[in-house]
């Protein structure tokens, strides 16, 4: 099993995302609707009180909208309602034309505040959908109360495409680039939590991303069992046919490892011909089979030519973890019980 816990980089990754988004989020709605009650204020001695309507009504669903963020924490519904509320303003807005007609450089800031919202995908559909409805309102004038000129409204819509474009690149080449990082980052743990000549987890892998890990889900991967694996008299093997050879045998075993154990378990080397097996939701009885599988197993492995005198074998010991139990004091007692497995006569499982 190659080590697939060590999310850390990814987590952290999303969670400074989520950070850029909180913040865009909660200066969007503070500051809009600041300034849509300072400007609502201002237009209420207008005629028509469409616009002053549309100001304080934006304005109060900003702020409601934050309020309901900061009580219950969703950052994905709170920018989808954010995102909504920028294109219902943004349209009524330019329906309404503003204080004398000036609503279309309101419109600038938004398809910015769109990405920073949605992410670049979402974001690049919405702005081409209020791109298309503000194309529609604004070459159809009998559909809008305001009255922009025509040369008015093409360098509008003409800037506006820019803006969205240079936002769409910024944007997706910034989330290529976090992600090439990430990509980086996370090759480079795998790297550093892999064993390279059997492929398996090591020693670094339980300390810093294992034991982490198990103490903050312990009790849901409880009963947690633990093998300590040895392999018998290797260094004999070394000292006769080489240290080639014994490499070649360490690998032949981690793919033994490999085959009998599930998906959720963890095999790791644990020093140099010594392996821990970590097995979640699996009792004593059930990961005596599994050592007693794996040990025979590795006494049917035929080295053959590569060391024709030598026969494969293994010390186990089995140990469980349960609520009472620390998962280091697991480690300790099944290493206890491999030592007695030594003690007894070697290839056998104890425990
Ligand atoms: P026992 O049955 O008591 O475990 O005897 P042993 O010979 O297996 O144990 P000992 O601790 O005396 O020797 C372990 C040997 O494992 C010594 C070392 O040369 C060998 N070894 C450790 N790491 C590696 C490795 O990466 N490659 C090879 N080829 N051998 C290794
Ligand atoms: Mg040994
Ligand atoms: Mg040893």
């Amino acid at each position: 099993m190659t080590p697939a816990l060590p999310a850390n980089g990814h987590k952290q990754a999303q969670h400074i995302d989520a950070r850029r988004r909180h913040h865009i989020l909660v200066f969007v709605s503070y500051i809009t609707s600041l300034v849509m009650f300072f400007y609502g204020v201002r237009s209420l001695n207008q005629d028509s009180l469409l616009l002053p309507l549309i100001l304080f009504a934006t304005g109060g669903c900003f702020l409601l909208n934050v309020l309901l963020y900061h009580l219950s924490q969703q950052l994905n519904r709170a920018c989808i309602i954010e995102a909504l509320l920028v294109g219902t303003f943004v349209l009524s807005l330019v329906y309404q034309g503003g204080h004398n007609n000036t609503a279309l450089y309101w419109v600038f800031p938004f398809p910015a505040i769109l990405f920073g919202l949605l992410g670049v995908r979402h974001a690049l559909a919405s702005n081409a959908l209020l791109l298309l409805v503000l194309g529609i309102m604004l070459f159809t004038p009998d559909l809008i109360l305001a009255e922009y000129k025509e040369a008015e409204s093409s360098r509008f819509l003409a800037s506006l495409v820019i803006v969205i474009i240079v936002c769409w690149i910024n944007d997706h080449y910034r989330e290529r680039s976090h992600a090439a990082m990430e990509q980086l980052q996370q090759s480079k743990e795998l790297q550093a939590n892999t064993d390279p000549l059997t492929g398996l987890a090591n020693r670094r892998f339980l300390d810093s991303s294992l034991i982490p890990a198990l103490e903050q889900q312990s009790d849901e991967l409880l009963p947690l069992a633990v093998i300590m694996c040895d392999l018998d008299h290797f260094k004999q093997l070394n000292d006769q046919y080489g240290h080639d050879v014994g490499d070649e045998v360490l690998k032949a075993v981690a793919t033994v490892f490999k085959q009998n154990i599930r998906q959720q378990d963890i095999a790791c080397r644990f020093g140099g011909e010594e392996f821990l097996l970590i097995l979640p939701h699996t009792n004593t009885t059930d990961a005596h089979l599994v050592a007693e599988k794996i040990r025979l197993q590795l006494s049917k492995e035929r080295l053959n030519a590569a060391a024709p005198d030598y026969q494969l074998t293994a010390s186990l010991g089995v140990a469980t973890c349960n609520k009472t139990t620390a998962f280091y004091d697991a480690v300790k007692m099944a290493d206890q019980q491999l030592y007695q497995a030594k003690h007894q006569g070697r290839n056998q499982v104890c425990g």
